[in-house]
């Protein structure tokens, strides 16, 4: 029906998590309609964002500088660093505007399933940070998944030779729960009971 490029342009969004094939063609069609105004400004937003995205360098997080945001805001206290798998967590925690310290992202978790490795995530990142001082409490912000404790377990034990209060989230969080799907409600409550590893 339509020529290769709208064929192309619709599946290239129907990839998009959330969006399959019938509402990519939905967006298609009201880009169209609305060429304008909307189209040309998602255009121009997506060629800063892919122009400008950059991994920070002291963090992981995934921002349009480096230091990222976070880092480089001197309002935010660093004595306290808050350690997630994903990208995805680290926002989804910071939407919740409740934790005022830095973050740390591991690119993933522990898995002998999938054959990831400590050195395979950014752990010595991590303890530099750590080593490097000023740090107090390192908050283990881990899915409660089995994937997720046996990495936060592992940090622990690697993190036992700083002087740092090493604290986890409390689990009302839900059992096999991905923290990037939880309400920000319940994220608040995890991270305001947060706890001693022991
Ligand atoms: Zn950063």
């Amino acid at each position: 029906m339509a020529s290769p490029e709208i064929e192309n342009l619709a599946s290239a969004l129907a990839r998009l998590p959330g969006l399959g094939p019938r509402s990519a063609r939905r967006a298609v069609l009201w880009l169209v309609k609305h060429r304008q105004t909307a189209l040309a400004q998602l255009v121009e937003a997506l060629q800063v964002v892919e122009r400008r995205l950059v991994e920070c360098a002291t963090c992981g997080n995934v921002d349009t500088t480096d230091p990222c945001s976070i880092c480089a805001d001197p309002r935010r206290d660093a004595k306290a660093i808050c350690v997630v798998e994903e990208v995805a967590d680290l926002w989804a925690l910071d939407r919740a505007k409740l934790f005022n310290g830095k973050f740390h992202v591991l690119g993933g978790r522990l898995s002998a399933l999938d054959g990831v490795r400590p050195e395979d995530l950014a752990i010595d990142r991590l303890l530099a940070r750590v080593e490097a001082g000023g740090v107090d409490e390192v908050v283990l912000a881990m899915n409660a998944t089995l994937e997720g404790q046996t990495t936060a377990h592992y940090l622990a034990e690697r993190l036992e030779q700083f002087p740092v209060r090493i604290t986890q989230l409390a689990h009302g969080l839900p059992v096999g729960g991905e923290l990037d799907y939880l309400d920000e409600g319940t994220l608040a409550q995890a991270l305001r009971a947060r706890r001693p590893l022991t």
